[in-house]
């Protein structure tokens, strides 16, 4: 049974999903308004692999994700300026077209590192009508007040506001006031209010993105996407764009990285339930952060590395997904290039025996297989109680090297390396790759045509006759054809040397 870490309960609990085969899953996109480096991308590769292991489990899964092109500002004090508006003015592009633009670039990281795309990807800017729906609901339940720059959520009138981070209303106050390092505005009647919208500057360069409102021209809080895309798509609380806040269903699961839990997600939680009076999310699953020697990796840390870098050095992308699944979600994993280069060394160890496991079953196909060579079963069983136990990922991977190298035990024994089930352990390997996600299903054997059939033949004559110069003259043919050769016990094993690219 699948057990997961609830941030809400602060407990490991068994996962029930509400309706008993579907599961709503939503999932904090990326502001678009620069590349997503390593650290963000550490966070949607452990939604990936939580929702494989749904998919695992037999449950269809409808997942959400917003993209936050509007709104998210420099500051999480509700002042500051729109990060995508900023970068705008910077790169003099249009606020739509950076917005698209990292968007797109963004779409194109998560397709290298293989990670299932959601059912619904939801703009923000998309939703504006929908925003408004719910800040008048808000304010006619009385949760608002009026400011020189926007509306605000009284969060003094939610009775369990904060309950996400452990919190209460007056602990979160004071924590804020103590370690106010940002300047709150003065006309917030509590630190923890925030902005549900805010008028457009009246000094300095004109806002690109702006709609009018009932209280006047301007923008939606960032927090205010995600309570409205969820009660839309998750919930179904939208009908015809009319926001009814009792026909809002709880959803099963809602993730972000650890450091949503403080303003966003709990102000996410703020904007639903002071509405439907009924619970937001059952289960809130959060990722550690990426970190470096120095401290936490981030974009104003400037200590990002992206995706793009590592594979300009040469780096598989799948080599940083195997990276993240060296550590537990809840662990922050330290990043590294020669960590990288030792998760590299680990994907093309996994390939090759991929390849290995393929090359000999052809030549070994025709014997009567025996089933109990290798523990599969009780490998497998190892395998998912690890990912069952929280989606513990490195026990994971640990059945998975046990296959691996039991395999190589038996495959490097004269005697039983014909006997072995080289079809269930090549299975056994794509069934953990249904959760791992690394591609394992694309290697495949070469196609070896009458020439390069004929060079190997060659070759193996020479050799006999110990004719090596012959051999190694043939050998460099067959390099430059495109094919690596091993020298095995059993004859030659032919390699695509493109094996690590290909796919
Ligand atoms: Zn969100």
């Amino acid at each position: 049974m699948l057990k997961l870490y609830n941030t809400l309960t602060k407990k490991t609990q068994p996962f029930k999903p509400l309706h008993e085969k579907r599961v709503s899953l939503y999932t904090c996109g990326p502001t678009v308004y620069s590349f997503a480096h390593l650290g963000n991308l550490k966070t949607y590769l452990f939604e990936d692999i939580l929702k494989r292991v749904l998919i695992y489990h037999g449950y269809q899964v409808k997942h959400v994700m917003n993209i936050t092109d509007v709104g998210h500002l420099t500051s999480n004090a509700d002042s500051g300026v729109d990060k995508i508006e900023q970068e705008a003015l910077t790169e003099q592009k249009s606020a739509w077209e950076i917005a698209e633009f990292y968007s797109q670039a963004f779409f194109n990281d998560l397709k290298q590192l293989n990670v299932i795309f959601p059912k619904i990807i939801a703009k923000a800017t998309d939703y504006i009508p929908e925003d408004l729906e719910l800040i008048k609901e808000l304010e006619r339940q009385g949760y608002t007040y009026r400011t020189s720059d926007g509306i605000y959520f009284d969060t003094s009138k939610l009775k369990d506001y904060g309950k996400l981070t452990g919190m209460n209303f007056e602990q979160l106050n004071k924590l804020l006031k103590a370690g106010a390092r940002v300047e709150f505005s003065p006309e917030k009647k509590h630190l923890t209010d925030f902005a549900l919208w805010k008028f457009s500057p009246t000094s300095g360069p004109k806002r690109q993105m702006e709609w009018s409102s009932p209280w006047g021209v301007g923008f939606p809080g960032w927090h205010l996407e995600c309570a409205v895309i969820n009660l839309k798509f998750l919930a179904g609380a939208f009908q015809r764009g009319k926001l009814i806040p009792k026909k809002a269903q709880t959803i099963d699961l809602h993730c972000g990285g650890v450091d949503h839990i403080p303003i966003h997600h709990t102000n996410e939680i703020a904007e639903v339930e002071a509405v439907t009076k009924k619970k937001f999310v059952n289960f809130w699953l959060h990722g550690a952060f990426l970190v470096v020697k120095e401290g936490r990796m981030g974009k104003s840390e400037g200590n990002a590395v992206l995706l793009t870098d590592l594979i300009k050095k040469g780096f598989h992308p799948l080599s940083y997904r195997y990276l993240v699944l060296t550590a537990h979600y809840r662990t922050p994993l330290e990043f590294s290039w020669e960590s990288l280069k030792a998760s590299e060394e680990s994907l093309k160890n996994i390939f090759d025996f991929i390849y290995d496991c393929l090359w000999w079953q052809t030549k070994y196909q025709s014997e009567k297989p025996q089933n109990n060579l290798l523990p599969l079963n009780q490998i497998h069983k190892k395998w998912l109680e690890a990912l069952d136990d929280d989606l513990n990922t490195p026990q994971a991977l640990a059945a998975f090297w046990e296959l691996i190298n039991s395999y190589y035990q038996i495959r490097k024994n004269p005697q039983l390396k014909n006997k072995i089930n080289f079809k269930a352990v090549y299975q056994t390997a794509l069934e953990f790759d249904k959760v791992f996600g690394l591609k394992l299903n694309k290697i495949t054997l070469p196609k070896i045509d009458s020439h390069l059939k004929q060079l190997i033949t060659e070759r193996e004559q020479a050799r006999q006759q110990q004719q090596w110069n012959k051999a190694d003259q043939l050998r460099k043919e067959i390099d430059k054809l495109g094919y690596l050769i091993e020298d095995t016990a059993d004859g030659p094993k032919i390699i695509t040397k493109e094996i690590y690219r290909n796919y």
